[in-house]
């Protein structure tokens, strides 16, 4: 039994009154019901401030993004180590925010993911195809290059990682994939899994979730759950999301 996990990723949003107001009355909220669990993941200066309030609860934290190096000289970088020493349970890797505008290639995905391994962290690798990619019919082809990447660097560790099927054309824009779009993938790539992890590896959904949406795609089958984005802004909405 897998669970339902739902993790919102704030993106570069918030400020610290505004993120006081959003945890407080996600701590408030949050009841936990049967089977299904929560996360945030914040922007790196508010993840002291995400620990000192949802420290002790039922709500985990995290990171958008993690270096492939454990320390050293690369200014800017944070290694997954010290993302843990702030209590981050999760990691995002491999958004498509991140391979599109930061020019991040299946292998740096790959590499983040096993740096957050490496570091205690629970990576939640991110996958999914453009609108033209769906549309030349190459969906399966290009998820499954992304997977295998990462799978050809973790092997059986595969199975200690979360997976988001994203598609891109589904991000921020307001359109959804439906349940049966998202089934599709998700079932292949369940397959794709096999052995490293195709029963316990939470495979998520993110595009454009919200409370109106989010009961039916988590009815699938291979559904696991849900990436927010937009809709984990908002207190009401996000907890009607996880606990869908
Ligand atoms: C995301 O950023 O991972 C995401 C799914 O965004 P949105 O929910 O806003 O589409």
């Amino acid at each position: 039994m897998r669970g339902k996990l739902t993790i919102g990723n704030w993106k570069m949003n918030g400020g610290l009154t505004a993120n006081s107001a959003l945890l407080v009355a996600l701590l408030a909220g949050w009841k936990a019901p049967g089977g299904r669990s929560m996360g945030v993941c914040v922007p790196l200066p508010y993840l002291g401030q995400a620990r000192d309030v949802l420290a002790g609860s039922a709500i985990a934290w995290g990171a958008q993004d993690v270096s492939t190096h454990a320390s050293g000289a690369y200014t800017g970088e944070v290694s997954a180590g010290m993302l843990a020493e702030f209590g981050c349970r999760f990691v995002l890797v491999g958004h498509s925010e991140r391979r599109q505008l930061h020019g991040e290639t299946d292998g740096v995905v790959a590499a983040k993911a096993a740096a957050g391994l490496n570091g205690g962290l629970t990576p939640i690798v991110c996958l999914g195809e453009t609108l033209a990619e769906r549309d030349a019919g190459q969906t399966q082809a290009v998820v499954g290059r992304q997977f295998d990447a990462v799978a050809a660097v973790l092997g059986m560790r595969m199975a200690l990682v979360a997976l988001a099927y994203e598609p891109v054309w589904a991000i921020g824009t307001g359109r959804t994939a439906s349940p049966a779009e998202a089934q599709a993938v998700h079932a292949f790539l369940r397959q794709r899994l096999g052995a490293a992890g195709a029963e316990e590896v939470k495979v998520l959904y993110g595009g454009s979730v919200k409370a109106a949406n989010a009961a039916e795609l988590f009815a699938m089958p291979d559904v696991d759950g849900g990436l927010v984005g937009g809709a984990s802004l908002d207190a009401n909405e996000f907890l009607a999301i996880a606990a869908a």
